[in-house]
């Protein structure tokens, strides 16, 4: 079957690039290992296909798949989140330019930029990119050098919202690109290139692979000579995904709007749960009417996810506490899979920020709420709170 032109997401997300078998009719498209193809003659490449890092049909599939759900282009798919930022700042960046990006951006970012693209000549500075003003101003500090606004909204792990329309102004009056990590939100809630974006990217290992069992990245975008950069960075640095990673990636995606309507359900029922317990200092989640970015998100997000962000009054001994506690959040790493997760960024996913302008406060938890039954997630969380007590 082919998507219909104007079809919604979730017919999209379903048949985007997935098209049948055409010898067997399998409906599923079959998983492509092979990392090179039979030559009829010499340069007689069928379909175009030549060798694995350069092409391979169960990839083109996720591309195709990726490109229809966020709205754009052109899309490609990396070995990792990482390897997709990576692969995008060299293919766009050279000595002297300049990236401004959020200052509670994933710790990953940072230190790539601040520690491996630095070293190549690229500088960095980092601002609260929901305080535009303040963007504009940390844009007009580096003139003519800015190439690329980086922002996540929302952000992680403080759950910051920023306006990504009038970010996108702010980038362009100062002649740089802006690029928004769209991880948190999935191109289900939010579809950064309507907004005026230039290019998207995922860790693809979060909500849209949605399993907790495949890592990988992308980057989605309209430009055709910015894409035909990314494009032969991708060909020629080869940080590519294999296709199992790939074909994972495809199959997760497929089923994204019915989990993230779900993720979302529970992301709103544990904050408002937490927001009535006294041990809670604060609870960081846009679906809360009382957060800075919720009129803003309402606008520009379709539902506000499964991303939940909480700091206690007793400080870091109780996140700790909770956070060793629970028994249906698993404590771990990561985030956007079917379970629920708890995870202590300022020793686990943001350890690598510690000390530096991105440091996150230490009394704070991110829970990535899953798709269970939101009443056992609320009474694992009852539960886990007598850890800490009264
Ligand atoms: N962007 C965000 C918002 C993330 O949370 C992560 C990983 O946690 C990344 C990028 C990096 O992705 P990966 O771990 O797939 O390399």
């Amino acid at each position: 079957m082919t998507v219909p032109e104007n079809a919604g997401f979730n017919t999209t997300a379903v048949h985007a690039g997935q098209a049948f078998e055409p010898r067997t009719g399998a409906v599923v498209p079959p998983l492509h290992f092979s990392s090179t193809y039979a030559q009829d003659g010499i340069g007689g490449l069928r379909d175009g296909y030549e060798y694995g890092r350069g092409g391979n049909p169960t990839r083109d599939a996720l591309q195709e798949q990726l490109a229809a759900v966020e709205g754009g282009n052109h899309a490609y798919s990396f070995g990792s989140g990482l390897a997709a930022e990576d692969s995008l700042i060299r293919a766009l960046c050279r000595p002297g330019d300049h990236i401004v990006l959020g200052n509670d951006a994933y710790g990953g970012t940072y230190r790539l930029i601040s520690r491996i693209h630095s070293e190549w000549g690229i500088g960095h500075s980092a601002v609260d990119m929901s305080n535009l003003e303040a963007t504009a101003a940390a844009v007009a500090q580096a003139p003519g050098k800015v190439r690329l606004v980086w922002v996540e909204t929302p952000s992680n792990p403080m759950m910051k919202i920023t306006n990504i329309e009038a970010l996108a102004k702010v980038a362009h009056d100062a002649g740089a690109l802006l690029v928004v990590d769209n991880t948190f939100a999935s191109p289900y809630l939010q579809n950064p290139l309507a907004l005026g974006a230039d290019v998207v990217v995922h860790s693809t290992t979060k909500y849209i692979g949605g399993h907790s069992d495949v890592v990988g990245g992308a980057v989605v975008l309209n430009d055709a000579e910015l894409a035909e950069k990314v494009q032969f960075m991708q060909f020629a640095a080869g940080a590519v995904s294999g296709p199992m990673d790939a074909f994972l990636t495809t199959r997760g995606l497929k089923t994204l709007g019915v989990r993230m309507d779900r993720h979302s359900e529970n992301g709103q029922a544990v904050a408002e749960w937490l927001l009535d317990q006294p041990e809670v200092e604060a609870v960081l989640y846009p679906g809360l009417p009382s957060h800075p970015g919720h009129e803003l998100a309402k606008k520009q997000m379709k539902k506000f996810g499964g991303m939940v962000s909480v700091q206690f009054k007793g400080g870091e001994a109780a996140a700790r506490k909770v956070a060793e506690a629970t028994r249906v959040f698993t404590l771990a790493e990561s985030l956007g899979g079917i379970e629920s997760l708890v995870n202590y960024p300022s020793e686990m996913t943001h350890a690598s920020v510690k000390g530096t302008e991105l440091a996150v406060p230490e009394n704070l938890l991110r829970l990535s709420c899953g798709i269970e039954e939101s009443a056992d997630l609320i009474a694992d969380l009852e539960q886990a709170f007598k850890a800490i007590g009264n």
